[in-house]
């Protein structure tokens, strides 16, 4: 055994995203020795690229006045279209703010508000507000998708990178152990406890074990496995969810729940923020038509994402889009929000036009198209963020199923869940590894690298004549955008199910073209590509058997929302040598808010057939039939019963 053949840590963070990283801080301030890995430099993560704004009920300007958590939460719940865990939408509000706030503290300069005079676009109209004088320099909010105040706090258009280079700045200062180009392969278990990970170094092609007390999952989406139609970095390709499914013990949850953003540039796919729409941008048709003010009078833009990639695609397919070779679009129309708005409040929105599509805002329209967006989907944990099924595992961020999205997550709400997961789940993390030791055979390390070493080795030594995985890779991404896209019909899920069978076998006996064993592109994405088959596949599958419409997963041949019978949530267990995926469901936890209407998009829904405390007696023993392990507080605590009922 080679000195770094196996390094041992307390806590080892897969990921260096925002969820990654402010999960290590809590731990590494608790005292323990952590270790984080990451595909690319922490500031390179994903969490880079989000622009447009974190939810927190702060109630700073003039159009947030009033708000407070419960509309928050409220807010939220609707938006999950009722899929969400009310107990953890609780939390997460409540804790936002707080979150919100300390990122301030660690360097995010956010876009303050200006006190005195101040002119604003709302609902197609400009309208001049005065913000109270005493508010002047607080934190400023804009209008997004599906909320009932302006709430999203905002540092211009590059959130997400001005709150990663903060957090990773604590990093640094904190002495936290980094190893980026490091890819985890492999999860070091016995079935019921984990004890870390093999990881693929990147750079050389070996291999090392990393043998910890505590680990984290943060490895982000896994919007690849839709091939081009993203607005995905390449690198959220969805190891972390995938190497806990071939653990056979953990499930992945709601993995069929997934977020289409409505306003991605034709034919880039790169992102446009909501925070435009939140801003007064239009969405036109071919013939300059604002359609969503028929299609939603009262949200108009700026109905929940599921509810406006739905108009979208039905307005282009109504013969509404603009025709080009590469398929049809709509327009976003910015221009009357003006240059000095564009250029400040929108900057990078802004530049991306220009730059990517040599567009300028100011005067042009934008060509947009929906495409996929965010993973509601991943890791099933408990509300401590520790995984079903397997001690010693934890999961936060985008690839965690916490779960306060439920089927459709709102704008703004994932970003400020990384940093509120990142804080809670780091502080369970640090609790769980003060509390136990290093307890494990250094063989089932070596045994675990072991069997990753073979896999590389196979992948060297296969010859023939077999097809080459960047072909797979796109068929795949074909079949999964237009057959498990916006609108899904039973007979199309049954045919991507068939196609998806039909590529993992191609994948068994794909060859590679280069064969070099260290640094090698072509082998690193091999190793994925069963993997992102294997996503792809349970997400089909999860869509296929779900027989209702809910938030994001809308079934053409089931239109409604069905709470008699799919009020629940999937769960997808499968082992990496076992043939067929199972799936189960579990209850989505205690209802506080009963289902109803969401307040836009459609009204007609089959109703629960089972009083709500019904559905609550017996929702946490059915949870931890399916795996759920005890919370450090008692399930359902956190829930502050018909606190909403004011608000309604
Ligand atoms: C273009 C865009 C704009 C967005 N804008 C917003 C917004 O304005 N507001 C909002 O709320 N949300 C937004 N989102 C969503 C939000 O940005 C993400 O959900 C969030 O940043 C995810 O953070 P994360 O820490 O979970 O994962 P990421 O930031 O994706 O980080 C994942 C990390 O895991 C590492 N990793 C992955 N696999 C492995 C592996 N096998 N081994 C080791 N390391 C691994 C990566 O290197 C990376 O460091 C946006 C998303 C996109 C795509």
């Amino acid at each position: 055994m080679t000195a770094s053949a196996v390094q041992f840590t307390d806590v080892l963070v897969i990921g260096g995203g925002l969820a990654g990283e402010r999960c290590a801080i809590e731990a590494a301030a608790a005292g323990h020795d952590v270790l984080i890995l990451s595909l690319v430099p922490p500031r390179r993560s994903h969490s880079c690229a989000a622009q447009g704004g974190m939810q927190a009920a702060l109630g700073n300007c003039v159009m947030a006045e009033g708000d407070n958590t419960t509309l928050h939460y409220l807010d939220t719940v609707r938006g999950s279209d009722w899929g969400a865990d009310q107990e953890v939408a609780r939390i997460f509000v409540e804790e936002a703010p707080v979150a919100v706030r300390e990122l301030a503290h660690f360097g995010v300069p956010w876009t303050r508000v200006r006190g005195g005079h101040n002119s604003y676009f709302i609902r197609g109209k400009r309208v001049e507000i005065d913000e109270r004088l005493e508010n002047d320099g607080l934190i400023m909010h804009r209008d997004f998708g599906g909320t009932a105040k302006w709430r999203a706090c905002y540092a211009a258009a590059g959130t997400g990178h001005a709150a990663l280079y903060a957090v990773d700045s604590e990093v640094v200062r904190l002495g936290i152990t980094v190893r980026d180009r490091a890819e985890a392969v492999e999860l070091i278990h016995d079935g019921g406890r984990c004890w870390g990970a093999v990881a693929r170094c990147l750079r050389t092609g070996g291999h090392f074990a990393v043998v910890a007390k505590a680990t984290v999952i943060a490895t982000g989406g896994y919007g690849r496995i839709y091939g081009k139609y993203t607005t995905n970095a390449t690198i959220n390709e969805g190891m972390g969810a995938a190497i806990a499914l071939n653990t056979g013990s953990v499930p992945l949850g709601n993995m069929e729940a997934v977020q289409f953003h409505p306003t991605a540039l034709a034919p880039s796919n790169i992102l446009i923020t909501e925070g435009a729409r939140g801003d007064g941008a239009y969405l036109l048709d071919k013939n300059l038509h604002r359609f969503m003010v028929d299609a939603e009078p009262e949200k108009q833009e700026l109905a929940s994402r599921d509810v406006v990639s739905r108009h979208m695609k039905q307005c282009m397919r109504d013969g509404n889009g603009v025709d080009t070779p590469y398929g049809p679009h709509l327009w976003l129309d910015l221009r009357h929000l003006g240059e000095q708005h564009l250029i400040t409040k929108l900057r990078e929105v802004f530049e991306i036009c220009r730059d990517f599509e040599g567009l300028n805002p100011v005067t042009d329209l934008i060509p947009v198209q929906p495409t996929q967006h965010y993973s509601m989907g991943g890791v099933r944990v408990n509300k401590d963020g520790q995984a079903y099924g397997m001690n010693g595992l934890f999961a936060a961020g985008e690839a965690s199923c916490w779960d306060m999205h439920g089927f459709n997550r709102l704008g703004g709400n994932s970003l400020a869940e990384t940093v509120v997961a990142g804080r809670l789940v780091g502080r369970a993390v640090a609790d769980y590894a003060a509390a136990t030791s290093l307890d494990v055979h250094t063989s089932l390390a070596l045994g675990t690298k072991h069997a990753a070493e073979q896999r590389a080795g196979d992948w060297l030594n296969r010859s023939g004549s077999g097809p080459d995985v960047y072909s797979i890779r796109d068929a795949m991404g074909e079949t999964m955008m237009s057959k498990v896209g916006i609108f899904r019909t039973g007979d199309e899920l049954t045919e991507a199910v068939d196609e998806l069978t039909a590529l993992l076998i191609d994948c068994d006996r794909a060859v590679l073209r280069s064969k070099v064993p260290g640094m090698n592109p072509e082998l690193s994405f091999a190793l994925r590509l069963k993997n992102m088959l294997r996503l792809a596949f349970v997400t089909a599958k999860g869509a296929q058997l779900r027989t209702e419409s809910r938030g994001a997963h809308y079934r053409s041949d089931y239109p409604l929302r069905n709470d008699a019978e799919w009020l629940n949530r999937t769960l997808v267990r499968w082992a990496a040598d076992a043939a067929e995926p199972e799936f189960g469901y579990e209850p989505v936890g205690e209802i506080d808010l009963p289902p109803g209407h969401r307040g836009y998009g459609s009204d007609e829904r089959i109703e629960m057939y089972e009083p709500v405390e019904q559905y609550n007696s017996d929702a946490y023993e059915r949870q931890a039939e399916h795996g759920r392990l005890a919370s450090s507080e008692a399930p359902g605590s956190r829930i502050l019963w018909g606190a909403w009922r004011e608000h309604v």
